[in-house]
């Protein structure tokens, strides 16, 4: 059989391993350290943000940032519900009650219409805006709507690593960003995450919560809740390696889009997740839409993948729609009928996009794709 083709998995560069290295001949194996203090540095750097905290995982860095904003019992959060379940399992952990917000069709993102018909409901502590696969959200339309019912933002932007709306980066519109770098995601440490701001206390007290709440003095002693939720200084340099490589990464990513593009371009069933004009994806995964009448079905072309040994999947099933969520609110960006998200659920589904996939596969996966609609 042949080498597997995957969706997403890790791409080192080469450059990791000096800086693991030095950590390990500095004996600093344990959290903190030289190589966390310049992975934060270089990643905010590249952003362009003033502060970050390097966490255990991007999930960790919604928990602390949501505590980071007050967010606890009895508190409602409005969150996108076209995303991975990690977007919304924080709200949970605070004990606050998350409500869905739809996706609009041309970004898949949150729905500027959608949130404006849930503030006419609820006042949120919060907004957790998602980058879905890689694409900013309209967040010109949604800070403006939060600005007016002054709500903070926290963009999940776990996906979305080094692709930008109007010139900014994601990540550093709302108060709060999140990145991750578990294994799938665009640059990776095996599994790790950062929370970023401009808000020097805030990013000060979330490195606090992450290292146990432990108060200065020198017996341990705690006045608040704490957690142990700091990256380590063997992870962190992994992560500064993989940073070198970040802007080489996402060029590829689009390519991979380009060229799925080209291949499906005379085929009327098959439509390109839009890439918006307000900003430049950094196409974590290249997904497509079927034609709603076409008899190929999202499952047809992940099993027709399988049995070449490719990775595929569906799109999201929307966080709505999940067993565990099911009862919490959710508000359709549609006046009646299916939701956009659930639509986009139905009809998606992601190819591979992996950065160390050759052309020669690319074209084996298009070839194999191709042939179900001749
Ligand atoms: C990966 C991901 C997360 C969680 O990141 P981890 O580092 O795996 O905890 C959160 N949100 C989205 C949209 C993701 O894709």
């Amino acid at each position: 059989m042949r080498d597997r083709i995957f969706l997403a998995s890790p791409h080192m560069s080469g450059y990791e391993m000096p800086y693991v290295k030095e950590a390990f001949d500095t004996n600093w194996i344990a959290p903190l350290g030289a190589n966390v203090d310049g992975f934060e540095e270089e990643l905010a750097q590249y952003v362009g943000i003033n502060h970050a905290a390097a966490l255990t995982s991007g999930t960790a860095a919604i928990h602390l940032a949501l505590k980071a904003l007050g967010v606890g019992e009895k508190d409602v959060v409005f969150c996108s519900a076209l995303t991975f379940s990690a977007s919304a399992n924080p709200i949970i952990y605070q004990n606050a009650t998350p409500v869905f917000i739809d996706s609009e069709p041309n970004s898949w993102n949150m729905s500027p219409k959608a949130l404006e018909k849930a503030f006419k409901i609820y006042k949120p502590k919060a907004v957790i805006v998602v980058h879905l696969y890689g694409q900013s959200a309209q967040m010109d339309e949604i800070m403006e709507i939060c600005k007016r019912n002054d709500v903070p933002i926290i963009e999940d932007a776990a996906e979305s690593l080094g692709a930008t709306y109007k010139g900014k980066m994601t990540g550093t519109l709302g108060e709060f960003g999140v990145f991750s770098f578990n294994g799938n995601k665009i640059i990776t440490t095996s599994g790790g995450g950062m929370l970023v701001s401009n808000d020097e206390e805030a990013i000060k007290k979330v490195r606090f919560w992450a290292t146990q709440s432990r108060d200065s003095g020198r017996h341990y002693q705690h006045s608040e809740l704490g957690y142990n939720y700091r990256m380590s200084n063997i992870v962190a340099g992994i992560g500064r390696g993989q940073l070198k490589v970040l802007t080489d990464r996402v060029e590829k990513k689009r390519e991979i889009y380009r060229s799925y593009t080209k291949a499906f371009k005379d085929i009327k069933e098959i439509e390109m997740m839009p890439n918006c004009n307000d900003g430049e994806s950094n196409n974590w995964l290249t997904c497509i839409t079927l034609g709603s009448n076409t008899s190929i079905k999202p499952l047809d072309i992940i099993l027709a993948l399988e049995n070449e040994n490719i990775e595929s999947r569906p799109v999201w099933k929307p966080m709505h729609l999940q067993p565990f969520f099911k009862d919490y609110p959710f508000f359709n960006h549609n006046d009646k009928g299916i939701s956009v998200s659930e639509d986009i659920f139905n009809r998606g589904v992601c190819l591979p996009s992996d950065t160390k996939m050759t052309a020669t596969q690319l074209t084996s996966v298009t070839n194999i794709i191709n042939t179900l609609f001749k």
